[in-house]
């Protein structure tokens, strides 16, 4: 399916269309009543965005349990901003949805948000590596404006784990401890997994766990790939493009948001080779949401 502008609009000429769409993704003709449990027919009921149950009129919102669900916005508009989510290479700002959308800046800033949150729920969080593999491990500074001491005042510190050819996961932590760097990879990397870091001290704590492999590459004498092979350009990379995309399109982030935007990023990486399944799967599966 082509995924233009027109192609949208074509797909979801209106709210309607669009109410239709999530009933159909989520429940669908012949959905069992959960009041009278028989398999029914389901009619739209103009008044409200609801379905009636054809047996006993039980009423089913589609909206209910997705990102939509409390706002007052249009449910095209929240679809079409899903879109252009999905089409930017470096983010969509609030100031740009405020004027694609037609909507004041406050309500933009929030939408923004729920896609973010909405894109981190879809994406989920499956543990990487496994026997064989390899997963590249790393932090960075991220965000505020002052330099200073660690990093710089209001700075986040963002751990990133990637698998070769695979996903990749972000976290944001509270300091550069072994037990904020190392955590991260103890809950979300299988065992038998080669693990590859730059030589920073808390990465040695990995030694103790003999379910990984732990190789390490020394970037204080410029080496970016190891004797074995060992390099962490690829989650350096991934940060590259996190903080370019902060810099050149939000200019500047809060620790406090910060998760929100790393989790988008990672949506978008982790589709990377599937683009075309953003869209759908954005606008099909509502898991539920555990974080503001
Ligand atoms: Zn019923």
């Amino acid at each position: 399916m082509k995924q233009n502008v027109l192609a949208f609009f074509k797909q979801f000429p209106d709210d309607d269309t669009c109410l239709e769409h999530l009933f159909e993704v989520s429940y669908g003709q012949g959905h069992e009543c959960p009041k009278c449990e028989r398999d029914a027919k389901w009619y739209r009921i103009k008044s409200e965005k609801a379905f009636s149950c054809q047996w006993c009129g039980h009423h089913i919102h589609p909206m209910v349990g997705t990102p939509f669900q409390q706002s007052r916005t249009s449910l095209q508009l929240w679809f079409f901003a899903i879109f252009l989510f999905i089409k930017s290479r470096n983010g969509v700002s609030a100031k740009e949805l405020e004027r694609q959308l037609g909507v004041t800046y406050k309500t933009a800033w929030r939408m923004g948000h729920e896609i973010r949150k909405h894109m981190a729920g879809v994406d989920g969080e499956t543990p990487l590596g496994g026997i064989g593999k390899i997963v590249e491990a790393d932090e960075t500074y991220i965000g505020g404006y002052e330099k200073g001491a660690m990093g710089g005042k209001g700075k986040a510190i963002v751990v990133g784990l990637v698998e070769k050819d695979g996903d990749v996961m972000t976290f944001v932590v509270p300091n550069r401890s072994q037990a904020s760097l190392v955590g991260p990879i103890l809950n979300n990397v299988h065992a038998g997994t080669t693990i590859h870091t730059d030589t920073a001290g808390q990465y040695t704590a990995l030694k103790h766990f003999e379910e990984y492999t732990h190789l390490t590459v020394d970037h204080s004498i410029s080496e970016y790939v190891g004797k074995d092979g060992q390099t962490t350009n690829t989650i350096e990379g991934f940060f590259f493009h996190l903080k370019r995309t902060i810099k050149g399109t939000h200019i500047w982030v809060s620790p406090k948001h910060l998760p929100k935007y790393a989790k988008e990023a990672e949506f978008m990486y982790n589709r990377r080779k599937a683009p075309n399944t953003m869209l759908p799967d954005l606008l099909s599966t509502f898991p539920l949401q555990t974080w503001t």
